[in-house]
């Protein structure tokens, strides 16, 4: 009995930590994971240069082009990720609302495909086909005015390159060796553009998955925050607004509404004869008895220190008199002495039902003078009014 009785808090409790981080560990997990996200983003970069760079020593060897050109591509390449790196782990993308510094890395790749389309342009096309790739990267961080300048950008280079003069650019397909490598170009182009959109269709499914978890943990929050923390009841602030909402569908269906308002007796005595934490067990205990032994329509809440109100929906003054009649009857008999030697618990109640002309105010104080009479009338019995 007493473990029931104790796990309703201290599983709230549990639930509470595990749904609230607090803001530096949570600040430190987001760090975390975004120098995570970052490294791979730089390994797949190099990954990818290495592809580009083995296609330029397919058109090196062929004589194509010189052979200085596919390490060049790759040293020029390596030098604006190793860049990116050393920034990324000196934390100045956390510093920036850019945390992927992606404008600017963009920026780089697109400003060094220019430089090998300019300086090759016999190859020309195939850097333009990497720039494909560059945006297909830069549309998984960047904002819509942020792809908007990065497009600018490119269509100033490429204006300036195809308008502004008459470099002969193009790609080789005289040989079967140029055939291969241009075909071997287009295609790792096409499988990274490809591999990206899988990789942001993963991240949308996280996102996703995310947000769900994220509505749940709001659920649980409201929930715990509708509870008493000692006996798992609702609080004041809940069982208030229940018994305004009963009022209004009562009324609204032309039902009737009973309430009562259930008080501890000799309370102050208990805690001054067993102690206050026997006095928390009683709490809780007398809670869950109620909880076990009202119908599903009805609400139960902590109204004060050792005073509930239950709301009975569509109940009439002498059902829930009987109601509670019973419940103090099972009070009464609970062998209240495994807690503590000596002990006995007994209740007392008011109860009333809904008239036309109630406010909650004029309903709870006619409940609770009937608590009173109860009182007055020697304890351990219910009233009416
Ligand atoms: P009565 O039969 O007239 O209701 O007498 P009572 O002693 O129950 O009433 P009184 O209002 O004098 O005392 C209520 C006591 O309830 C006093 C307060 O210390 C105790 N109490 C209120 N909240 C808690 C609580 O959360 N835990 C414990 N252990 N005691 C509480
Ligand atoms: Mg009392
Ligand atoms: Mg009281």
């Amino acid at each position: 009995m007493s473990t029931a009785a104790t796990s309703l808090p201290e599983r709230n409790a549990a639930e509470v930590a595990e749904l609230f981080l607090s803001p530096e560990v949570a600040a430190t997990e987001v760090l975390a994971r975004r120098t995570r996200q970052r490294r791979q983003m730089f390994v797949g970069q190099v990954a990818s240069y290495s592809l580009g760079c083995f296609v330029l020593l397919l058109y090196g060897y062929d004589g194509a082009v010189a052979m200085h050109v596919p390490s060049l591509f790759f040293v020029g390449g390596l030098s604006i990720i190793g860049i990116f790196v050393v920034m990324s782990e000196a934390g100045v993308g956390d510093r920036s609302t850019d945390h992927y510094l992606t404008v600017f890395q963009i920026s780089a790749h697109m400003a060094l495909q220019f430089v090998f389309l300019v300086s090759v342009p016999t190859i020309g096309i195939s850097f333009i086909a990497v720039l494909f790739l560059i945006f297909a990267f830069g549309t998984l961080r960047m904002t819509s005015a942020q792809a908007m300048i990065t497009w600018a950008l490119a269509t100033a280079g490429l204006a300036a390159v195809f308008l502004g003069s008459d470099l002969p650019i193009g790609i080789p397909v005289a040989t079967r060796l140029q055939r291969t490598a241009t075909m071997l170009c287009f295609v790792l182009v096409i499988g990274q553009c490809a591999f990206l959109g899988l990789f942001g269709a993963t991240l949308r499914k996280i996102l996703y998955r995310r947000s769900i978890e994220l509505k749940a943990a709001y659920q649980r929050i409201e929930e715990l925050a509708e509870l008493d923390e000692l006996t798992g009841a609702h609080n004041r602030r809940c069982i208030m607004r229940v018994l305004e909402a009963e009022m209004e569908k009562s009324r609204r269906a032309s039902k009737t509404c009973a309430i009562a308002l259930i008080d501890l007796d000799w309370f102050k005595r208990i805690n001054d004869a067993h102690g206050h934490p026997i006095g928390d067990e009683v709490l809780r205990t007398f809670a869950i008895t109620i909880f076990a032994n009202i119908r599903p329509t009805d609400s139960f809440g902590r109204y004060g220190g050792e005073e509930f109100l239950l709301v009975m929906p569509d109940t009439t003054t002498d059902v829930a008199q009987r109601m509670l009649e019973r419940l103090r009857g099972i009070v009464a008999d609970l062998d209240w002495s495994a807690f503590s030697p000596g002990l006995h618990v007994t209740i007392s109640a008011g109860v009333t039902t809904l008239r036309d002309i109630d406010t909650a105010d004029t309903f709870l104080a006619r409940v609770d003078s009937a608590l009173y009479s109860a009182k007055a009338q020697g304890r351990n019995r219910i009233a009416t009014s």
